[in-house]
């Protein structure tokens, strides 16, 4: 049993924080939209099972997963509702996708056909390229797009695509969204005359807050769920009542006292300006700490800001705790969240990775336990 007592190093996961989170979007959505839970890389990496039964015990009836295994396994741990995937699944797994009742994403005409040809019942959605050039049938290409229907047993449940500039205020990228917006509209709008199009969907967390008037059947929420912006510099039109569901915890493993002039670490890169007190922690870039904090950030003890200082190792890392008092090894330190009157958010990590939070989010090992709290 993992517990906070005995960890070197843990992550946080606070439920009710995701259940806030969860509620606060679902109150911008229209009356119509579903909340389709995105929860692929590990329910960027928070937990995929914890996080899809929590939120299945609050009530979301849609997931969407990158993987088909990821799929399976909601399913294994009971998830009910409907599972889109939205990449790539290869035909050969077709009896999986209809044994697990899967909605797999078709993103081109070679893949219906090869899908197809596997011969298993299995509920689709068709993928539309309006502009991003990932996935997807064109938007203009409604001859292919219609041939679908030919197949008996991919049934089509519904259309999407996805905004690509949606998190910019910049004119243009506004005027390129729209365009997105308006070409799959009309698309759908033409599909419709004479078929059924099923469920339709647009918008990720930055579609659902700055284009609030794209009224669909789902808006498929990822990072905003976890209570995060992907980029601290991201633009939103409104300002957003969210509180960030992970924090990283460590403790102190030993203390040092060391005089003015003596250097650190490896490579000797950093040096003491006055006699300090630096204490070494137990987690580094083997568990997922961007090894660009080093010299280069600050962690929280006590509620203090203490600055990491020499290179952050694999496993571990030195910071600097001359200022807070009466400190002895074992004290909690906080890489991530808050301690006190303090915080650190995952945006600043990426800031300083000269990333996005969902990629920091993504490489935390699992070699750090995640403790989950809340959600009764
Ligand atoms: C990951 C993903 C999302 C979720 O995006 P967020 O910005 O995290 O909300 C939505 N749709 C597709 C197609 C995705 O790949």
């Amino acid at each position: 049993m993992v517990s906070i007592s005995t960890s070197r190093s843990w992550v946080e996961i606070d439920l009710d924080a995701l259940s806030h989170n969860v509620n606060y979007l679902s109150s911008l959505l229209k009356p119509k939209t579903k909340f389709m839970a995105v929860v692929k890389a590990d329910g960027y990496g928070h937990g995929l099972i914890t996080i899809a039964r929590h939120c299945q015990r609050i009530g979301i009836t849609a997931y969407a997963v990158a993987t088909i295994d990821e799929g399976i396994k909601l399913r294994k741990a009971g998830i009910s509702g409907e599972i889109l995937i939205l990449g790539f699944t290869h035909p050969i797994r077709a009896f999986e996708l209809y044994k697990y009742h899967l909605i797999q994403s078709i993103i081109d005409s070679k893949y219906a056909c090869e899908l197809s040809w596997c011969g298993f019942d299995i509920d689709v959605h068709v993928k539309i390229d309006s502009g991003m050039h990932r996935l997807g049938f064109d938007v203009n290409d409604i001859g292919s797009i219609e041939e679908l229907y030919e197949y008996n047993n991919l049934h089509i449940k519904g259309y999407f695509t996805h905004l690509c500039v949606c998190d910019s205020n910049k004119r243009s990228d506004i005027s390129f969204t729209k365009s997105q917006i308006n070409s799959f509209n009309r698309l759908i709008n033409k599909l419709k005359k004479y078929n059924d199009v099923g469920k339709i969907h647009i918008q990720s967390s930055y579609g659902l807050i700055n284009y609030p008037e794209i009224d669909c059947d789902y808006a498929r929420i990822g990072i905003l769920m976890y209570g995060i912006k992907s980029s601290h510099s991201d633009y939103l039109k409104i300002k957003l009542d969210l509180s960030p569901v992970l924090s990283i915890k460590s403790r102190i493993a030993t203390i040092h006292h060391l005089v003015k002039g003596t250097k650190i670490g490896y490579g000797l890169t950093y040096q003491v300006t006055k006699d300090s007190i630096v204490a070494t922690i137990p987690i580094g870039y083997g568990d997922g700490i961007p090894r660009q904090l080093s010299s280069n950030g600050y962690v929280l003890v006590k509620g203090q800001k203490c600055p990491i200082i020499g290179r952050i190792c694999m496993d571990q890392m030195l910071v600097d705790v001359s200022r807070v008092k009466n400190l002895t090894s074992n004290e909690v330190v906080t890489i991530v969240g808050k301690d006190g009157n303090n915080e650190i958010r995952i945006e600043q990590l990426a800031l300083a990775a000269d990333t996005i939070s969902n990629e920091i989010l993504c490489r935390i090992k699992k070699r750090l336990p995640r403790i989950y709290k809340g959600g009764n």
